[in-house]
């Protein structure tokens, strides 16, 4: 099923766990431009200052064969077989896989991207909290599980400081009712003022306008949501409206079947379990099946299913939310010490698992 000449581009979860299994056997390269992995499900931790979890991708492709080539995909020439960069570079390809994963989705709110921190640049994120006056207050956007997870940890790291949260929706709505009870209650513990309902309509260097009114605000830091990078479309792949690729059960382009897309970059439909959503818990599966996939020729469809979802809730609390194949919520949760233990587990489990 492949030729000679695999490139990967993007060494997210996927990009990195698809090149180390298939540098197995096979040469790939890899096009990305970062030298260290950006651990982004950790990114909570190093905003908050505790800890940066940027392993070397150099440290994570040892012993593979895989070269690396440090660049920005900038075109793809799909008719020709092309991958264009920044460098000047033109890599020609059999099989592309293609994980160029999500960014921010700033969604046309006036003044976010210029006023706004991206929620994915936990190290710019971690400086400008560090920079912020004492008694300052910290304005989180955003009140899904990345949101929730900031605003714990900020709130726990940085007692001082004023951490308020803005959901357009409930905060910890698309969870079991036990489970978003105990998301409010320790986001209330660790003094976390919640906004729910609220949607903001723009950002300003004082800080926030809502449909609630304003809210001032030394930093503002955007979770608000991720949307699939567009070179996907650009390119004449078939996109969703979204704009991720459109693939088949081998994750094949349902267009062009020499291009294969994992992660956030593509739209995954299992039979029983429905339309993926974007996640390292998805991404991961995908790029770990992609590279078997290219190791060793054919294999059977990508099948996935759903067992929880995890939550840090600060250094000394959590949530396990046990859900079905399909992710719809089981009442079952396990919270405190157990919930904090199964997201530490787990957390640890994904690094493990991108060799
Ligand atoms: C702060 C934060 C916390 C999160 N927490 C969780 C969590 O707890 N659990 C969970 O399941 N999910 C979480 N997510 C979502 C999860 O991180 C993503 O779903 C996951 O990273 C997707 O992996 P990916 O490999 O598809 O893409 P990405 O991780 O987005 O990686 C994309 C790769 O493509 C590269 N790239 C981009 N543009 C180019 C280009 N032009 N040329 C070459 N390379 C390029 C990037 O540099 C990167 O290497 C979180 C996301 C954020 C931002």
């Amino acid at each position: 099923m492949t030729g000679t000449r695999i490139v990967v581009l993007g060494a997210g979860y996927a990009g990195i766990a698809a090149a180390t299994r298939a540098g197995r056997g096979r040469d790939v390269t890899l096009i990305a431009p970062e030298s260290r992995f950006l651990h982004r499900v950790r990114g909570h931790e190093t905003a908050a200052g505790l800890r940066e979890h940027r392993p070397a991708l150099a440290e994570l492709l040892r012993g593979r064969s895989v070269t690396h080539l440090q660049a920005a995909v900038t075109r793809l020439d799909l008719t020709a077989g092309k991958v264009f960069t920044d460098t000047g570079d033109a890599v020609a390809y059999d099989t592309l896989v293609y994980a160029l994963g999500s960014r921010t989705a700033w969604q046309d709110v006036p003044g976010a991207r210029e006023h706004a921190l991206d929620v994915a640049r936990a190290e710019e994120v971690r400086r400008r909290i560090a920079a912020a006056p004492a008694h300052g207050t910290v304005a989180v956007v955003g009140g899904g599980p990345t949101g929730s997870e900031l605003a714990a940890e900020l709130a726990e790291a940085h007692p001082d400081l004023r951490v308020e949260l803005l959901a357009s929706g409930e905060v910890g709505g698309w969870l079991s009712d036990p489970g978003r009870r105990h998301v409010l209650r320790a986001l209330d513990r660790l003094g976390v003022r919640r906004h729910e309902h609220t949607r903001v309509t723009a950002v300003g260097p004082a800080g926030l306008e809502t449909e609630a009114g304003p809210l001032a605000a030394d930093v503002v830091v955007w979770a608000a949501s991720m949307t699939p990078h567009p070179l996907a479309a650009e390119s004449g792949l078939t996109v969703t409206g979204q704009g991720q690729v459109v693939v088949d059960e081998y994750l094949r382009s349902v267009s062009h079947p020499e291009v294969h897309a994992i992660g956030d970059a593509a739209s995954v439909t299992v039979p029983g379990v429905g339309t993926l959503r974007m996640g390292c818990a998805t991404a991961l599966p995908m790029g770990q099946y992609m590279g078997k996939r290219l190791l060793h020729g054919d294999s059977g469809p990508f099948s996935y299913r759903y067992v929880a979802q995890c939550l840090s809730l600060g250094r000394h609390d959590g949530l396990l939310q046990i859900v079905g194949p399909d992710d719809s919520m089981r009442p079952r949760v396990f919270t405190g010490t157990a919930g904090r233990l199964a997201k530490a587990g787990i957390v640890m489990g994904v690094r493990a698992s991108l060799r």
